[in-house]
């Protein structure tokens, strides 16, 4: 059946447009501002989609004018097979821009069968050049693989590689120029994020977010005047020219939300879709699409979601700064033991 994607719109007049997928829950780093805990619950096997599941969940959103899909995690190359999923996307036409997030260190092996699936853009975090520091960060020697990685997705020839860093006040703070060169060396962007106080980042704390105005006073510092790119766009980053022409990008969540034109959403592994990366509630769909739900009703549940959205989540976490109490966590560890769904490596980021 043929159905021309309607724009759907929620309460504040926001398009459905983009969707990050996570294919797993699970993860190969600890990275402190994502999983800093000792232990973690995790889905049930069971209940994670399969590959079918996953394109046929993201046929309904694209029915209703999703154009935009991201894959994401956990660590989205543990899920086996990847690219097989890659492929069944890759028929949706609807999908224009197919991407992946990952921590990199898996890219080395995956990224030529990737890209030949399908999948032309990626995103590779990385926070440090210092190995002492990622094993740090992230409680596992995989530093060197992470740099391995990059370098093979360069040679492959993907476009638009980016590079997001989470900026931490006392972490990586001094390294944000040696980023910016590293990234002109491996032709990508580098986009910083402010560290954000998401369920799961159960260390965050207001004095180790580096803030935009922080970060691009210290660029300027060392490059100096720096220029914003003007453009219209729903992409979270606001861009920047250093003055020789490389860009680069903010994502300032925690200090500016752009909420106003959020049009993501996000799916976990085992089906439950969530409007907001700081909500508390999702909305079951593995639940109808394994009781053999119509299409129709299937989408029509996603419609009426979405048409009832109201969150604003960054935005409510910072108006908690006037009465003094953002530093008291989103979601205490109990209450994300008994619900792994709330947890930002369960969502994807
Ligand atoms: N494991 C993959 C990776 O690290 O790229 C994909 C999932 S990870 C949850 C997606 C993104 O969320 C990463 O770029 C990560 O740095 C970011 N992230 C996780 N916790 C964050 C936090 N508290 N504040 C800001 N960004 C965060
Ligand atoms: Fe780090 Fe991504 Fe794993 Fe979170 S999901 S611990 S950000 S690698
Ligand atoms: Fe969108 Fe929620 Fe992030 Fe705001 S906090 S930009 S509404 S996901």
């Amino acid at each position: 059946m043929s159905h021309k994607s309607p724009d759907i719109a929620d309460t504040f007049g926001r398009p459905l447009k983009s969707l990050r997928l996570s294919v797993t829950d699970r993860c190969n780093l600890r990275c402190k501002y994502c999983m800093p805990e000792e232990e973690y619950a995790w889905l049930p096997r069971d209940n994670v989609l399969t590959f079918e599941e996953m394109a046929a969940v993201t046929g309904h959103f694209t029915d209703l004018g999703v154009d935009k899909v991201r894959l994401t995690g956990g660590e989205p190359l543990l899920r086996r097979d990847l690219p097989q999923l890659v492929r069944l996307l890759f028929q949706n036409r609807r999908i224009t821009d197919l991407a992946l997030t990952t921590n990199g260190i898996l890219l080395g092996d995956q990224a030529q069968a990737l890209y030949d699936a399908g999948v032309h853009r990626v995103t590779v975090s990385l926070d440090t050049l210092r190995p002492d520091r990622f094993r740090a960060l992230t409680r596992r020697d995989e530093h060197v693989r992470v740099l391995e990685g990059i370098q093979t997705v360069m040679r492959v020839g993907f476009t638009g590689l980016k590079l997001d860093t989470v900026a931490i006040r006392g972490f990586n703070d001094d390294e944000l120029a040696d980023l910016i060169e590293f990234g002109k060396r491996v032709r990508a962007e580098v986009r910083f994020i402010e560290y954000m106080d998401v369920g799961g980042a159960t260390d965050w704390s207001m004095n180790q977010v580096l803030s935009r105005e922080a970060i691009l006073d210290t660029l300027s510092r060392r490059y100096g005047q720096i220029e914003p790119v003007s453009e219209v766009s729903s992409a979270p980053a606001q861009r920047f020219l250093l003055p020789d022409g490389t860009s680069f990008g903010i994502i300032p969540s925690t200090t500016t939300p752009f909420c106003a034109t959020c049009d993501r959403s996000r799916v976990t592994a085992d089906g439950m879709w969530y409007l907001c990366l700081y909500a508390k509630d999702g909305t079951d769909l593995r639940g109808p699409l394994r009781a053999g739900a119509s299409p129709d009703s299937i989408r029509a549940l996603i419609r009426s979601v979405w048409q009832g959205r109201m969150d604003r989540g960054a935005e409510d976490r910072k108006a908690l700064e006037k009465a003094g109490v953002r530093e008291e966590r989103l979601i205490e560890v109990k209450k994300l033991r008994d619900d792994p769904h709330l947890e930002m490596h369960a969502r994807g980021g």
